[in-house]
Order: structure tokens, then C-alpha cells, then sequence
């Protein structure tokens, strides 16, 4: 008695036993979630890479299904279900190396896109999550099949996760010649859901992502055995994003421990000057001699109190003397151009502008914002306006309240750019970093970092007062050819 029993857990399980923190929290999220994690990994397994891409989604009712009383009761997952489903979507991306599938899909928190560099991914655990709720639901494998690009074979794999060890369970592999030149993944999961809820999230999600994507051919094929296609409406695709090495601002104690201990940097000079951005051989002795520290000092032998030291000189640089900004090599914004062509294919408005603005930063962070306004022509005419928001080119269609963006579009006096409400009005707000700041796990919504806020607010008014000038000569070709007539 009076004695606690200690042990400690490894994230498969945690994941498992808090399956809701990653989204899967209901049977109608999961299925979008599912559907988002895929597309997600697919769009930057081609665009990342610079290839046109081109994905299928297919989901598949394989029986309809409902929960005993039993069930009802004790189960973890909110929501009732309405059957099993397939859920699998196929790409032309760059595929996965077979040594590597059955970790990308069977171990949490295991990615190849733990680098700073604007991705959809950030948590590598996306499609995991997904794996492990599958696991949950119906106890069935995800089966994998791909093809890297300049690999000879396909490779297919049913994998799961060992929810105490967080290594792959491989169920099945096999592998095959490939005839032709495909590449890329096509990746199954079979989950307890709810389509009739889901599906018009889910369809939402999709619409959204061809928006900003113009690039792209999405094809959606529902259970209720409809087709929906997004054809590519053009070959122009953004400039990819370049990995880049780590700014002095973003960097916290833990970073610096692994940078110091993984670097080949003989000396805590040369370890500066070469694995992070903005640092030359002045800035950096400028640095060690705030930090007290000698320059030749062995990165792998520094003891806490010297790293923290080294931390706090770094930041202390940045107020007194100022770094160069971070690179915006790392990120790959829409741009104008596709921000325009996506608005006015998808909504068939009478105008669209866009605007992308210059890359800025928030504590040693890079991201950049873009606004696009569409107005009248099909856009159906709404009490406020309707606000498309985007994180590194995924639309966020949950908690839209909470939502920096929100905030800037509907404190903004819109009857000074000579907009009243009923208004046909879309207003579309992307924001892109190497860490998108979101308020949680989720991903639904991003902070109100005061940085980022007046961004979006400039790029608003910017659009904004495009279309003002657009609204102000509509009414004078009005009113002039109303005198015409009379
Ligand atoms: P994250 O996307 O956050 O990295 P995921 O669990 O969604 O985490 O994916 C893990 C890794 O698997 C990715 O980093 C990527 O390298 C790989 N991956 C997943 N899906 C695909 C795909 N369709 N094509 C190529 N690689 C993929
Ligand atoms: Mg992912």
C-alpha cells in the first residue's frame, strides 16, 4: 500500500491510448483525416520534387456497419459508424525505398521531413495515425505499394505498427519488376467510419486543395459511386522548397544539444560558421566572446551550462546587432499567378487579385503570405465574407473562429473598400513557413503571432483596394450606360 507502480510508455502506444489528439477522434473525422494525410503526403511527394502530380483518391464502402448497444457503450470513439471503408490514394510521386516503407508507415514520428524546409508534413505522423486507427477499428494492415523513381522493381508491403515497441509489424511483402517507367505510391487503409457525415468535408477538402493547386489532376471517387475531377489547368508549378540550414533565432537548447553533438565541426567556430544560416566568422567569434567561450572548444565535449550559454549569446546577438533574416530558399510560396488561375477556374467569379507578399520572419522563422480576393460572377452572395485558409497549401476547414486569419477579415471595415454585406465574396489567405505556428496538435488553426497578423493584414488591404477600384468603375460603366438608355 501506499507504493505507485512506474513505467514509462513508448508513442505507439501513446498514440493508441490518445488516438484523439491526431484527429482521430470521431468516426466522421477520421475519414477526412485519413483522406487529408494521404493526399497531403502525395501532393509533396511530386510538387516538393517538382512533378506535375497526379492522384487518385478512391474510397469504398465494404460493408455498412452499426454498433451493437454493447459497443456503443463502452467505445473510445465518438460518433456512430456507418460502415467499413477503403481508403486509398495513388500518386506519381517519388515513391518510397523499400527499406524505408514499412518505418514511413509503421513506426510514429518517423519522416523524412524533420528538416527546415515548408512542407505539408511536420509531425511524421500523418499517415501513422491513420495506420494505428485502422488498427483500432478493424484490425487490418495498410498495404503499400510503390515504385522510387530510377528503381526497377515495385515493392508492396501490409504493414502495422507493435503498438509496445513502435516497430513495423511486416505482415506481407513482396516485389515485382516494374514494366515502363511509373513511379510512385499507392497507399490502402481500411477503417470503421462515417461516410454520409464525412462527405462533405471531405469533398471540401479536396475542392480546396485543387483551388491552390491548379497544377495538380485530383480525381475523388466517393462510396456513393460519384466522380469527382479536378483536371491540371496548368503546367506552372511553384518553385520547390530548398532545405536549408537552421537560423540562430529558432534554436532552443535541446536543437543545439543534438546539432552539437551530430555536427562534423571540429571546433564550436567552425561548428557555427557552418550548420546554421546567417552566421559568418565575425558574427560567430562576436557570439562565443558574449557567451564567454573559447572558439576551439570541442562541440561534442560542451557541457549544459556552456550550451545554454551559447543559446542565450545567440539571441542576445539578434537583439543588439541583428542577423541577416532567414533564407526564404526554404519556402515555396503559390504565387499570384496560380493563386489567380485556381480562384477564377474553381469559382468563376467577375474578379480576382492576388497577392503574394515578400517573405518575412518570426523568431527566426521564414514564412510568407498571400491573399486572394474573388468576387461576384457564380460566387453566391453571403452575410460575411467566405474565408478560404490555407497552412503550407492544406486547406484548415476546422475552427475557422479561432483562426488568425479570421480575425484580420473580419475586423477589416469592408465598406471602406465599398463592399456591403450580402456580397458575392471569397476571400483566400495562405500562409507558409518551415513552422507554421499552430495553436494544436490537430493542425486546425494558426496563433495570432503579432508578425504574421500584420502580414496578413497588408496583403489584405492590398487586395482589398484592387478590388475597391474594380467595384467603383462597375458602378460608373453602370450608372453611364443607364444614362445611355434613358
Ligand atoms: P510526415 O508527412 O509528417 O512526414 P507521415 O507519417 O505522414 O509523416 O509520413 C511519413 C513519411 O513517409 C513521410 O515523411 C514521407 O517520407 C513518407 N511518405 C508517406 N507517404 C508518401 C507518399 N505518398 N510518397 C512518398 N513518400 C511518402
Ligand atoms: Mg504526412
Amino acid at each position: 500500500r501506499g507504493e505507485e507502480r512506474f513505467k514509462a510508455i513508448g508513442p505507439a502506444e501513446f498514440f493508441f491510448r490518445n488516438i484523439e489528439l491526431t484527429g482521430f477522434d470521431n468516426y466522421t473525422r477520421a475519414i477526412f483525416q485519413t483522406v487529408k494525410e494521404m493526399l497531403d503526403n502525395s501532393l509533396d511527394a511530386t510538387e516538393t520534387h517538382g512533378i506535375l502530380p497526379r492522384i487518385t483518391i478512391v474510397i469504398e464502402r465494404l460493408n455498412e456497419a452499426k454498433a451493437s448497444k454493447e459497443e456503443e457503450e463502452k467505445k473510445e470513439i465518438k460518433g456512430s459508424k456507418d460502415g467499413i471503408y477503403r481508403i486509398t490514394v495513388d500518386d506519381n510521386g517519388i515513391g518510397v525505398p523499400q527499406d524505408k516503407i514499412p518505418y514511413a508507415f509503421g513506426r510514429m514520428l518517423y519522416s523524412s521531413k524533420y528538416v527546415e524546409r515548408q512542407t505539408r508534413g511536420t509531425y511524421g505522423l500523418g499517415v501513422k495515425a491513420a495506420v494505428l486507427y485502422a488498427q483500432k477499428t478493424t484490425g487490418e494492415p495498410a498495404t503499400v505499394i510503390s515504385s522510387p523513381i530510377k528503381d526497377k522493381m515495385t515493392y508492396r508491403f501490409k504493414v502495422s505498427t507493435n503498438i509496445s515497441t513502435n516497430e513495423p509489424d511486416v505482415k506481407e511483402r513482396g516485389s515485382w519488376t516494374k514494366s515502363g517507367d511509373w513511379h510512385g505510391t499507392r497507399v490502402s487503409v481500411i477503417i470503421e467510419g462515417n461516410w454520409r457525415r464525412a462527405r462533405s468535408k471531405v469533398v471540401e477538402y479536396v475542392r480546396r486543395t485543387a483551388i491552390v493547386a491548379p497544377y495538380a489532376d485530383i480525381t475523388l471517387i466517393t462510396p456513393d459511386g460519384t466522380l469527382i475531377r479536378y483536371p491540371r489547368r496548368t503546367k506552372e508549378m511553384p518553385k520547390p522548397p530548398k532545405e536549408v540550414k537552421p537560423h540562430p533565432l529558432g534554436i532552443d537548447i535541446e536543437t543545439m544539444k543534438r546539432i552539437a553533438q551530430l555536427t562534423t565541426a571540429k571546433t564550436l567556430l567552425q561548428m557555427l560558421t557552418t550548420e546554421f544560416q546567417a552566421v559568418g566568422a565575425k558574427t560567430a567569434k562576436a557570439i562565443l566572446s558574449m557567451a564567454g567561450l573559447e572558439p576551439d572548444l570541442e562541440p561534442k565535449k560542451l557541457t549544459e551550462e556552456q550550451i545554454k550559454a551559447l543559446v542565450n549569446a545567440m539571441k542576445e546577438y539578434g537583439t543588439t546587432k541583428r542577423y541577416k533574416a532567414p533564407s526564404k530558399e526554404a519556402l515555396s510560396p503559390i504565387g499570384e499567378k496560380l493563386i489567380k488561375i485556381g480562384l477564377k477556374s474553381m469559382l468563376n467569379p467577375e474578379f480576382v487579385t492576388a497577392v503574394s507578399r515578400r517573405p518575412s520572419s518570426y523568431s527566426g522563422h521564414p514564412f510568407v503570405v498571400e491573399v486572394g480576393i474573388a468576387y461576384g460572377g457564380e460566387i453566391p452572395p453571403s452575410d460575411a465574407p467566405v474565408l478560404l485558409r490555407y497552412a503550407n497549401k492544406t486547406p484548415l476547414l476546422y475552427n475557422e473562429r479561432n483562426d488568425v486569419s479570421w480575425k484580420v477579415v473580419s475586423e477589416l471595415n469592408w465598406k471602406n473598400y465599398e463592399v456591403s454585406f450580402p456580397a458575392p465574396l471569397v476571400v483566400l489567405v495562405h500562409v507558409a513557413s518551415t513552422k507554421v505556428p499552430f495553436k494544436d496538435v490537430s493542425k486546425d488553426t494558426i496563433a495570432d503571432v503579432p508578425e504574421i497578423e500584420a502580414e496578413i493584414r497588408l496583403a489584405l488591404q492590398e487586395a482589398a483596394r484592387r478590388l475597391k477600384r474594380f467595384i467603383i468603375k462597375k458602378r460608373k460603366e453602370e450608372e453611364l450606360a443607364e444614362k445611355v438608355i434613358t
